[in-house]
């Protein structure tokens, strides 16, 4: 099965960081399987080699400094590295909507999420910006999309633009823009109709619009999960509309985080915002220094931070972290783990955001986590003695027969949430370790 990006480069980078010295062949060793793994992951040929080389130069030009570990140091470097590829606008999330109404023109393949983004945006315009939206469905081939958007509109609580059958997608696009002006709207949004693939038809279509709404943003939203096909999808529209961003979606999957790499190494055009669920608050402004992150294993620990503070009191989320920076991980940081999953909406969410957690997701396959068994591990934790929570270690066959049937459980499940602690503290420990300037550090900051 493919290895993931995140979990090949931590795999290499924890080998790294075991050996002592960092010599120019271990650089060599590093990259070229950091290499391999773009590869794999999707990012282009001559992306990956731009990429490797730029890193090697770096590296070899830097003197082994003996304070910090030699995986820091790569890991350090390459993390620069693809930052510099993913950056693009200084504020990716701010869009050009001054001189009201302004026109957002969303194109794309059918499927790739563009409906769904096209409400996500407006959602966010409306209440970040306080703007009046109005939102258009021009896929006249297929009703059900036009509808889509309209139930989406209802739900976030943002106009849609009636629909009108038989009317052509040029007559709507400018139907909205009189509608907008005359509403009074600061942007109309036109979701443009989408093809399984690039047609000649489609693209004349979206011309067609694009020259009568004069758009000042045309954002192609794509699939994040496709790869390469994206890009070429990027390629494509950018050579035959241009485009001014990219949304890229399906961040939230099994996401091959080189996409994103690609997308703007071969397009130049910048990723505005990356889609991260099927809900309409899951979009985020697109953040080189995350995405650079998450590509390397490292998790989205900023992300996790400030999802954490928003229903977390700061300072329990600072005692939170300081603990983690020691490598600490008892029982009771269990505890108030699974208690934040269930508020943030299941393990799932909170889990694709943390360091080396796609092995982990591996590992508890078909174990069934859902809001149930995050209660059942809970009432296991409780069962437990104040001592007993601190020091799991503790825990021999009499403790554990006790605990498990104060909770109504078997100790097998006592034994799989052992485990689960245990792996998430050597997470923890291993995000500590990132030191000086480590990634904890920053996202506290
Ligand atoms: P369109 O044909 O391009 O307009 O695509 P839709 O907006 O209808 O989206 C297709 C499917 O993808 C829907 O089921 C969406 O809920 C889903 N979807 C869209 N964006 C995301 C995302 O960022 N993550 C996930 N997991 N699903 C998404």
């Amino acid at each position: 099965m493919f290895e993931n990006l995140s979990d090949r480069l931590s795999g290499v980078f924890d080998r790294l960081t075991k050996q002592g010295a960092l010599s120019e062949d271990d650089v060599k060793t590093a990259l070229r399987e950091v290499r391999v793994a773009l590869l794999e992951a999707d990012v282009s040929l001559p992306v990956a080699r731009d990429f490797i080389k730029a890193v090697q130069e770096k590296a070899t030009g830097q003197a082994v400094t003996k304070s910090i570990t030699p995986g820091q140091q790569v890991v350090k470097i390459v993390h620069d590295e693809l930052k510099h590829v993913l950056t693009g606008d200084e504020d990716p999330g701010a869009l050009k909507i001054d001189n009201p109404p302004a026109p957002i023109l969303m194109v794309g393949l059918q499927g790739g999420g563009k409906t769904t983004t096209t409400a996500k945006i407006a959602k966010r315009l409306k209440e970040r910006e306080g703007k009046r939206v109005l939102m258009a469905s021009l896929d006249v081939n297929r009703p059900a999309a036009m509808e889509q958007l309209q139930i989406l509109g209802t739900q976030i609580g943002v106009d849609t633009l009636p629909i009108v059958k038989g009317e052509d997608p040029v007559a709507i696009a400018k139907r909205a823009k009189t509608q907008a002006s005359l509403g009074g709207y600061d942007v109309y949004m036109l979701d443009t109709a989408g093809r399984l693939s690039i047609d000649e038809e489609l693209m004349a279509q979206v011309e067609a619009v694009r020259d009568v709404a004069n758009p000042r943003e045309t954002l192609l939203v794509v699939d994040g999960l496709t790869g390469q096909d994206a890009v070429h999808t990027a390629e494509n529209f950018d050579e035959r509309i241009g485009i001014t961003g990219v949304v890229l979606t399906r961040m939230d999957g099994d996401g091959r985080g080189g996409a994103a790499l690609s997308m703007r190494a071969v397009t130049g055009k910048p990723i505005r915002f990356v889609g991260l669920g099927e809900k309409m608050d899951a979009l985020e402004t697109f953040e080189p220094d995350r995405i650079a992150g998450r590509i390397l294993g490292m998790g989205d620990i900023v992300a996790l931070v400030e999802k954490a503070q928003q229903t977390l009191e700061v300072e329990q989320a600072e005692r939170m972290m300081k603990r983690f920076q020691k490598g600490m991980f008892n029982m009771n940081d269990l505890k108030m783990q699974l208690e934040q999953m269930m508020k943030m909406g299941g393990m799932e969410g909170m889990l694709a955001m943390m360091p080396g957690a796609q092995k982990m997701q591996k590992q508890m396959d078909g174990a069934g986590i859902d809001d149930r068994m995050l209660r059942q591990q809970i009432a296991l934790i409780n069962s437990m003695t104040k001592k007993e929570r601190a020091n799991p270690q503790i825990l021999q066959a009499s403790r554990k027969k006790r605990i498990a049937k104060g909770a109504g459980m078997e100790v097998s499940e006592l034994n799989k949430l052992l485990k689960m602690q245990r792996q998430m503290g050597d997470m923890m420990k291993k995000m500590g370790k990132m030191g000086k300037g480590g990634m904890l550090k920053q996202a506290m900051k």
